[in-house]
Order: C-alpha cells, then sequence, then structure tokens
C-alpha cells in the first residue's frame, strides 16, 4: 500500500437522490425531446470537449496537470450485440465530490423560475428546453442506465469515482480506481434506442453535429490504418477550431452547429460574422445573432458576454467586456493572438486594448445588422421583434454609434402596413424618404399603448396633412427620444411638446386663418385661462386640432408623462409642471361655452373640456370624484 492509497478516503459505495429541479428537468426532457433523440451525443462531445478546453487551460498554470500526456482528444465506441455506447475524453475529469456536484444538480441560477415556465405543450416546451441546454441529463432519453467513470486530473489513480444512475431519482456513487484522467461515458441504450450503437450511425452524427469540435473524435478504424492515429483508431471529425479554417471551407451547418455547442440553443442563429483581425491587435471574432431572446433576457445578473480564447486555448466563458450591453444579445467567441494566455476577468476590465476591441466588435455586429436589415428583412423584423427594446438602449450608451443605430430602429407609424398597425416595421430612412415636401422634422407621439398613440387627438392635423407620425410606446422609448433630437440633419419633434410648427407645409390661407382664429377667440381662451388657472399653464387657440375639442401640450422641456410615471413608480418626486391647453374654438363644445355667461355651468363644462384632454392623453385627473359628478349632472340635464 502506498502512502497516498493510505490516506484516501475508504471507497465505500453511497447512493445519493437528485435534486428535485433535476428529477423534474429528467421527465421533462424525456417528453419533450423524444424527436430530437440524437442530441445526447452532440452534448456529451460538447461536454467533452469543454473538459479538454479545461484542462488545457489549467495546465497553463500547472502543466503537471496533463501527466506526461498533452495530446487531448475523444474516443467513442460502441458496441452493437450489448447495445452500449462509450465516450471517453481525457480532459479535465471529475474528482467524487464534483461527480456528485455536477451530476446530481443544476447549477444554474434560474432553474426554477425556468421550469416554472415549461407549458404543457411539448413543442414549446421543447424549445425552451433547448435553451436551457439539456447537456448531460440527455443521455436518458435513449439509456435506461447509464455509468461514469472518472478521475481529476491531478488526483492519484485510487481517486477515481463511479457514478451511476438508471435516470429514476437516484445515483450511486464509488470511490474506484481509475489510472487514465479524464471521464469515461457508457450509456446502455433502451431497447427500442440500440440501433443508436450502430457504427455507421454514430459516425455520421459525429461528423453532423461535432464535426467543428476542436480535439479529434477517434472511432475503431473501418480502412487501412493511418500513420497518424492511435492504432486502430481514426479520427472522425475536422479537429481543427472552427474559426480557425478558411470562411471558404466552413458551410452554414458548420456554422449553425458550433452555434448550438456554445449556446444550447436549439433553434438556428439569425445570422452571423466570421472575421479576422490583423494589424496592430490581432484576433479573431465569430459573432452569431440568435433568432429568440433567452427567458434571462432582462435578468441583470444574466450570463452575457463572449467566449474568450488566447491563441486558440478557450480562457473563459461571458466575457462581457467584448460588447456594450445593448449589444448583450449577441453570442459567439474572440479569439486574441496578443492577450496573455494568463488573462483574467478582471485584467479585462478598463483596458484600453479590449476597449477598442469592443468598439471593433460594435461595428461589426451593427454592420451585420444593416446587412440583414437590407437583404433579408424578414429575419430583421424577427430580430427586432425579440432584440428592438434591448437595441434601443443603444443610442444613449453608444453615442460614437448613435447614427448607425438609428438607422436599425423600427417604429410603429400612422402609416405602418399592417392590419393592427401595431408592429414596428418602419425604419427613419423610410420615413425620410416619404416625407412630404415642406416637412422638417420627423414627429413622433409617446403613449402608453400603441392603441392609444394611434388614436390621439395631437395626431388629427398630420393625419389631414398627410404627415406620417412614429407612434412609440415602449417603456424605454421617452428616455430614448431624450438623447436623440436629430437624424441624418432632421431634427425629431415630440408632436405633445412646445408648439408645433408646420410652417414649412401649411398654405398662405392655411396660416391666416389660424392666425385670424386665434385672434377671434381671445376672449374665450382669456376666460378658460383664469378658471383653469390651477391644471394649466396657458390656454391657447389650437395649431393641432381638427376633430377633438382641446388637448393638453408640454412644455418644450418639461417631463413626459412616461417618464414622470416611471420615476414615481421609483419612488421619486418628479418635478412639477403645468401643460398648456389647446382649444379648436370651432368644436360645438367651445362653441357653447363661449356663450355661456360666467357661472356654474360654464364652470363645468371648462373643467370637464380639461379633463377630458387629460383622459385622451392617458393622464390621472386630479379629482376624479369630482369629474364623475360634474359628468352625471351634466347627463342628468339632458333632455
Ligand atoms: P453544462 O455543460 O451546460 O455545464 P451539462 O449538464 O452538460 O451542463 O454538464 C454538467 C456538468 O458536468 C458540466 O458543467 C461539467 O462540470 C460536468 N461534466 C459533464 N461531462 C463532463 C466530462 N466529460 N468531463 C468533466 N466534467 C464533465
Ligand atoms: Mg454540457
Amino acid at each position: 500500500m502506498t502512502a497516498n492509497e493510505a490516506q484516501a478516503a475508504p471507497p465505500h459505495k453511497e447512493t445519493l437522490g437528485f435534486q428535485a429541479e433535476v428529477k423534474q428537468l429528467l421527465k421533462l426532457m424525456i417528453h419533450s425531446l423524444y424527436s430530437h433523440k440524437e442530441i445526447f451525443l452532440r452534448e456529451l462531445i460538447s461536454n467533452a470537449s469543454d473538459a479538454c478546453d479545461k484542462l488545457r487551460f489549467e495546465s497553463l498554470a500547472n502543466p503537471g496537470l496533463l501527466e506526461g500526456q498533452p495530446e487531448l482528444g475523444l474516443t467513442l465506441e460502441s458496441d452493437e450485440a450489448a447495445g452500449t455506447i462509450t465516450l471517453t475524453d481525457n480532459g479535465i475529469g471529475m474528482s467524487r465530490q464534483e461527480a456528485i456536484e455536477h451530476l446530481g444538480t443544476i447549477a444554474r441560477s434560474g432553474t426554477a423560475e425556468f421550469l416554472g415556465r415549461m407549458t404543457g405543450d411539448q413543442k414549446k416546451d421543447a424549445q425552451l428546453i433547448g435553451q436551457f441546454g439539456v447537456g448531460f441529463y440527455s443521455s436518458f432519453i435513449v439509456a435506461d442506465r447509464v455509468e461514469v467513470f472518472s478521475r481529476r486530473a491531478g488526483l492519484p489513480a485510487n481517486e477515481g469515482v463511479r457514478w451511476e444512475s438508471r435516470g429514476e431519482g437516484e445515483f450511486v456513487v464509488e470511490t474506484v480506481d481509475r489510472p487514465a484522467r479524464g471521464t469515461t461515458i457508457v450509456l446502455h441504450l433502451k431497447d427500442a434506442e440500440k440501433d443508436f450503437s450502430s457504427d455507421y450511425r454514430l459516425r455520421s452524427l459525429v461528423r453532423r453535429y461535432s464535426d467543428h469540435i476542436a480535439f479529434p473524435v477517434r472511432m475503431r478504424a473501418t480502412a487501412a490504418p493511418d500513420a497518424k492515429e492511435v492504432p486502430g483508431f481514426e479520427t472522425v471529425n475536422h479537429a481543427q477550431a472552427l474559426w480557425t479554417r478558411p470562411r471558404n471551407d466552413i458551410k452554414d451547418d458548420d456554422y449553425r452547429e458550433f452555434y448550438r455547442h456554445i449556446t444550447h440553443d436549439f433553434s438556428d442563429p439569425l445570422a452571423w460574422a466570421h472575421n479576422r483581425v490583423e494589424g496592430a491587435k490581432e484576433y479573431t471574432s465569430l459573432l452569431y445573432i440568435p433568432e429568440r431572446a433567452p427567458y434571462d433576457l432582462w435578468h441583470r445578473d444574466a450570463a452575457r458576454g463572449l467566449k474568450l480564447y488566447v491563441r486558440r486555448v478557450f480562457i473563459l466563458d461571458d466575457a462581457e467586456q467584448f460588447l456594450p450591453s445593448y449589444l448583450r444579445f449577441v453570442k459567439g467567441i474572440i479569439d486574441s493572438a496578443d492577450l496573455p494566455l494568463n488573462v483574467s476577468r478582471e485584467m479585462l476590465q478598463d483596458d484600453e486594448a479590449i476597449e477598442s476591441i469592443r468598439g471593433a466588435i460594435s461595428r461589426r455586429v451593427l454592420d451585420l445588422l444593416a446587412k440583414l436589415a437590407k437583404d433579408e428583412p424578414e429575419k430583421y423584423a424577427a430580430f427586432w421583434k425579440e432584440f428592438g427594446t434591448v437595441l434601443k438602449e443603444g443610442p444613449v450608451e453608444d453615442a460614437t454609434n448613435r447614427e448607425r443605430i438609428a438607422k436599425l430602429l423600427r417604429f410603429a407609424t400612422t402609416q405602418s402596413a399592417d392590419a393592427a398597425g401595431d408592429a414596428q416595421s418602419v425604419g427613419l430612412e423610410d420615413y425620410i424618404a416619404r416625407m412630404k415636401s415642406g416637412q422638417e422634422a420627423i414627429y413622433y407621439i409617446i403613449a402608453d399603448s400603441p392603441a392609444a398613440a394611434r388614436s390621439s387627438p395631437h395626431l388629427e392635423v398630420l393625419k389631414r396633412k398627410g404627415i406620417e407620425v412614429l407612434l412609440l410606446s415602449d417603456r424605454v422609448d421617452e428616455w430614448l427620444m431624450d438623447h436623440f433630437r436629430e437624424f441624418e440633419g432632421k431634427k425629431l419633434r415630440n408632436i405633445v411638446r412646445g408648439t408645433l410648427d408646420l410652417s414649412g407645409i401649411q398654405t398662405e390661407e392655411e396660416k391666416q386663418a389660424q392666425k385670424s382664429l386665434a385672434g377671434a377667440h381671445t376672449a374665450l381662451t382669456e376666460r378658460l385661462q383664469k378658471r383653469l388657472a390651477d391644471y394649466v399653464d396657458t390656454v391657447v387657440v389650437t395649431s393641432r386640432l381638427t376633430e377633438s375639442p382641446a388637448c393638453l401640450v408640454l412644455g418644450e422641456h418639461d417631463i413626459g408623462a412616461q417618464m414622470r410615471r416611471i420615476l414615481e413608480a421609483a419612488g421619486q418626486k418628479p418635478p412639477q409642471s403645468k401643460p398648456i391647453l389647446e382649444i379648436n374654438p370651432e368644436h360645438p363644445l367651445l362653441a357653447r361655452i363661449a356663450g355661456l355667461q360666467d357661472g356654474a355651468e360654464f364652470d363645468d363644462l371648462a373643467l370637464l373640456v380639461f379633463e377630458q384632454a387629460t383622459l385622451a392623453d392617458g393622464g390621472h385627473l386630479p379629482d376624479p370624484a369630482a369629474f364623475v359628478q360634474r359628468l352625471n349632472r351634466l347627463l342628468l340635464s339632458l333632455k
């Protein structure tokens, strides 16, 4: 007995229960993924490749871990008679404790929330589960018993672990001898799935799903032995990091599979860009735009960023320093030729070189999106639907690329083509291209919902003139528009603010008519202003309305209703300011008011005009109960 053996824990065998979430996941998975059974192989190969990556990384600081065996790789064997598949890697391996933790629990945060989203609809759930990444547990889709033999690199041979489970709630672990470092997984296939042990089938699955894996996947040789190979074996995949291969050698399907490998996302990416940059800084990037937003896109602590490699050695996951926050939906890798191999997350912070790479990557992504918008508008529409609100953070966060991002924004407008009218489909360039002659600004309105925006009285005069208005109703919109005042030399104008200057598009007669209208009703505006002084700053004759009696207008620098509500919700007191009441004296209601003497009826109607203008903007009444009484008085006075 060596000293090591004497010190090792006794090789006791224990039976442990899976974490509750694992049990739930196992059940859901077997039901949701039966039509994608073959994914188990790519998941296991993906884990084996990660294990090799991790060992290569750890061995940079601790070369002893390689145990004199620096060639990393995978071996895949099967036994058709026994119905087993065996996958071995010589990567980092697992200690007994790691096997218990990694194969018995799901470490990712948000697991419970994620599982709560399962609907019972198999198609939807299969997609959700795909996003989450079922990983190792997918073995149980095809196997009724799974054995794992492993030894962590650096541990002695007698500290290997054997893990076994039938995927039914518990697993067994015991300490065993294992001379080879790394992991061997043996799947005992269910009777109905024994076909998977066919050598031919496995080969084609490896080529289809795992060709991009950077380490060799070896299988028993079918042809004459190749001098370079382990005797009796041959490499069945490309065995070269995908991004290091020349672009025209890489098939679209290879790019898609690589995307799945790094994201666990089942769906295809919408677009990707693969670039090598040479010069002062040398790096390769492979960037993907996903098709669907992950369930945790809005979680503050959700993983985001790129996988970082240095000269093909995997260094870290989720290196967020390479992407600005408004591009946090981008997935991919960056492989730097200049960073030191011992680079850490902390070293990436506030580093000028990294910042300039981030700038270049941002531009690449924006170019990729611009290309998608131009060449494949349907895909771009799908992108916008999923990630538009995230991209809207861009003009604020990234001033250098403001114009580039602005071109990518899409809006619902008074002229959007779809029936419901709520789809955000109009770009600012389209808008400018169809501006009316004499129109100088890009007009927009912000409301609580697309419907409220579309039916706002503020739109009346613009509609009559055939002028398009952007209809904004996302939570971020007011904040976005506050930082974003101009596009291609055109001012962006909120039609609810300040005077609506339509001088460029009005005819001389219209201008004259408006002037004389205002002149003719000074008495009315003054009387109203006196009565409504508590609520409004001034009362003026409208430049906006053609049908409604009145509307409220904000001062040029007043805070908008949306921002006001956000501040109030955050417990802050927004600055108080009174709006301007614009009246349409030609409306019968105002004609009637103008004819009334001062007195109770005048007061009721004056207040009602103000109150309905407030309601039409989705605002809150200062005294709702008084409003109801007023309204009832009027209703009862109807003959
Ligand atoms: P993920 O790969 O997303 O982390 P998996 O369910 O595929 O999730 O794997 C769970 C964990 O089990 C891995 O993170 C890893 O720690 C461990 N693991 C799985 N396969 C291996 C392997 N071949 N070698 C070493 N560790 C492994
Ligand atoms: Mg995995």
